[in-house]
């Protein structure tokens, strides 16, 4: 496996690859890898002759007050982790590689990006979409994971491919989660003890949710109450949202119908947390 820093390492390596008719899987991450990484990685390597994987901190995905400065690295320990899951290249780049002092273009996108996460970090997705499509020019794969935990930016992510027409496959991957129903996440280290205790609330909220929808609840206002009831049972957790919406379109709903989205964001001390479900058939 390689580790390369600059986009012309990575374009030329892709370049004689697709020469040679191997066909590529890319996994855009911001390091620390977890499980949850691990999944995608797993499946790009199951679907493609060729694995790609990205390790950036995006600084234009961070607000201003936001946990970019903290955000935790671990570049070794992440090398070691691609490299037993079988991946082949690790593009590595600093900030000035991505956006030099001359970089003035960015992908920006309404409506989808205007709710949920984006009500309260605005930017955000503009830094997602900026950096993922730059990365797909970079790296040209043939198919692309995503995790479900990212539910809005996995949508973000399928809308900006079909509006652009770009040549690449998204793959949508399940959400992976610690023994007690935690998702994973890289900004789970961030949690004190007690305070990681005290998250497990929100998977229970999502399994609470889940189980009233499939028992067969479809108003939209019980599920919502209901999920804030049981967030409420624990005092550390403060609720930014918790949302019904359309699973494709992310616009608020009444009813609810498959594909539904089911997102929340929660606040364990100074950390937000965010998960979900889908609501993909109904019995
Ligand atoms: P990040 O490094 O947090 O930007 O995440 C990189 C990719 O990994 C994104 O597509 C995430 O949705 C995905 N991911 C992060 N955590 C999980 C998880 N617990 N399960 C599945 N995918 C995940």
């Amino acid at each position: 496996m390689q580790m390369v820093t600059t986009i012309k390492q990575v374009k030329e390596q892709v370049n004689q690859w697709k020469n040679e008719g191997e066909t590529i899987g890319f996994v855009p991450t911001m390091g620390y890898l977890h499980e949850g990484h691990g999944s995608l990685i797993t499946a790009a390597r199951e679907h493609n002759t060729k694995v790609v994987v990205s390790i950036f901190i995006n600084p234009l995905q961070f607000g201003p007050n936001e946990d970019l400065d903290s955000y935790p690295h671990d570049i070794e320990r992440d090398r070691h982790f691609c490299e037993e899951l079988g991946a082949d290249l690790i593009f590595h780049p600093t900030p000035e590689e991505m956006y030099p002092q001359d970089f003035f273009t960015y992908v920006d996108m309404s409506v989808l990006t205007e709710e949920l996460c984006g009500i309260n970090r605005p930017g955000h997705f503009r830094g997602v979409c900026t950096v993922v499509n730059k990365l797909f020019n970079i790296v040209q794969p043939n198919r692309a994971y995503f995790g479900k935990k990212d539910a809005q930016q996995l949508a973000i992510i399928k809308q900006m491919v079909n509006d652009l027409s770009m040549n690449v496959e998204v793959v949508g991957c399940p959400i992976v989660r610690e023994e007690d129903g935690l998702a994973k996440s890289s900004r789970n280290t961030y949690l004190s003890s007690e305070e990681r205790k005290a998250a497990q609330i929100i998977s229970k909220a999502i399994f609470t949710g889940e189980e009233l929808v499939k028992s067969g609840e479809t108003n939209v206002g019980k599920v919502i109450s209901t999920m804030k009831a049981t967030l409420e049972n624990e005092p550390m957790a403060k609720i930014e949202y918790v949302k019904v919406v359309d699973g494709l379109t992310l616009a608020p709903i009444t009813t609810i119908k498959a594909p539904t989205l089911v997102p929340v964001a929660v606040y364990i001390g100074k950390t937000r947390l965010i998960d979900n479900f889908f609501v993909e058939g109904l019995s």
